[in-house]
């Protein structure tokens, strides 16, 4: 049966989630949630396509995302589409659009869903790739990035994570910009030789992003470049410090990392990232910041906003990394055999009562002898099996089987949800002890 059964494939940079790690990722989402709506933030889903412009105008037309990798599409509307890259233009696109400031500002908010990008599959980067993102838009309070920081950091340690470390820098504002950007491409010009082709393009157009290639030479040429964090306006100076001075008072331990950038243009001041130990190049699980320009840029008032999103698939690596079994994957409580003969109206109505108990409950649908669906139920990592049919369904009673003491009993069929209750019960109570 190990032949491959299909000439189809899952496209390239694809995957398909499959039990066990489907349920896996069930729980951490779900340990993800409890977090953030402990933290007062509320969940929003928007499409995972939007108007191209969305993104364009919400990520920068000169980004690696935006001339590279997107997904898009005109339908058959002559509409120009794109398959969401990142999940925060949309949420900002939501908020404008629904007036969602109207309920009150900060709006905290987050999302969980694929995003999509065509890049170059690796370890850890796939075209279809899921995110778990925050947003708190309306307040430039230093209170709130730290907030939006201690976050990632409440939930990775929820689920046991110790490996990382949280990185931060600011990356100013318009105001001291500006000057640095004259100061960094003034050194870029002087080692042009040095850099890769795309930092030279870097380096006309988003010179800050030169600090994001990945290539040694490029990193060995700009070791000398000045840092934003040396520029800072009296503002963002002060902004920042507070950060840092409340993320001690939250106990969230950080370290200053002045090469800091994100590749996006509208982020400002707070910048982070949580990097994981063993992950290779794709070792930060968590990303985020400040973006007090991304709601003008999507045509709305000057609006202030913070937020971060995690890699789901980072972050499920991480934890198979630091050997965390997130789940104990629950077991089918019953199994329901039938005697050869045995009507099927009869099976059905066994199963349904089992399941209207809340028992987990299955049964054989390939005819198996009895023989047969015994060996199935085992390799269903079943509790119990109820066999219908034979004498004993004449006399409206089955037969329990407990497959873990290899036990059984016959009893009415009104006893059977009764007994199977107080062995998982006993059992429950003695593993609480
Ligand atoms: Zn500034
Ligand atoms: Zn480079």
């Amino acid at each position: 049966m190990n032949a491959v059964l299909s000439k189809f494939k899952a496209p390239k940079g694809t995957f398909d989630i499959i039990y066990p790690d489907s349920e896996n990722l069930e729980m951490i989402l779900r340990i993800g949630y409890e977090t953030l709506i402990l933290h007062g933030y509320r969940r929003i889903s928007t499409p995972i396509f939007e108007n191209t412009q969305v993104f364009v105008r919400g990520i920068g037309e000169d980004t690696d995302i935006v001339t590279k990798q997107m997904y898009t599409f005109e339908d058959r509307g002559g509409e120009s589409l794109t398959l969401r890259p990142e999940g925060t233009a949309p949420v900002i696109r939501a908020y404008l659009e629904r007036s969602l400031h109207s309920s009150g500002v900060p709006q905290k908010l987050f999302y969980f869903g694929p995003m999509f990008r065509r890049e170059r599959p690796q370890a850890g980067r796939y075209r279809q790739f899921h995110q778990l993102g925050a947003e708190a838009i309306g307040s430039d309070d230093p209170a709130i990035d730290s907030e939006i920081i201690s976050i990632p950091d409440a939930y990775f340690r929820k689920l046991g994570l110790k490996k990382y470390r949280v990185i931060v820098n600011s990356i100013g504002c318009v105001n001291c910009r500006k000057p640095y950007v004259t100061f960094l491409r003034e050194f870029l010009e002087k080692v042009d030789a040095e850099l890769c082709d795309d930092c030279r393009k870097r380096s006309q157009k988003n010179p800050l992003r030169v600090f994001d290639c990945k290539e040694e030479t490029c990193a060995r040429a700009i070791s000398e470049a000045p840092v934003i964090s040396d520029y800072l306006c009296d503002g963002c100076r002060t902004h920042f410090h507070s950060v840092l001075g409340m993320l001690d008072a939250l106990g969230v331990g950080h370290e200053i990392e002045p090469r800091l950038v994100r590749g996006l243009d509208y982020y400002t001041r707070t910048a982070f990232e949580f990097i994981f130990e063993g992950l290779g190049a794709q070792n930060a699980v968590c990303g985020g910041g400040r973006y007090d320009y991304l709601v003008e840029a999507l045509g709305g008032p000057p609006t202030s906003g913070v937020g971060f999103s995690i890699g789901i698939e980072r972050l499920l690596r991480a934890i198979d990394l630091e050997g965390i079994k997130p789940v104990k994957l629950p077991r089918l409580d019953v199994f329901v055999a039938a005697v050869e003969g045995t009507p099927r109206e009869a099976v059905l109505r066994t199963l349904s009562i089992l399941r209207s108990a809340s028992l987990s409950a299955d049964t054989d649908f390939m005819g198996r002898s009895l023989k047969a669906q015994m060996r199935h139920a085992n390799r269903l990592g079943a509790r119990f099996v109820v066999i219908v049919g034979g004498e004993e369904f004449e006399r409206g009673e089955v037969v329990l089987r407990d497959l873990d003491s290899s036990k059984q009993c016959t009893l009415k069929n009104n006893e059977l949800i009764h007994r199977i209750r107080l062995v998982i019960e006993a059992k429950s109570g003695a593993n609480n002890e």
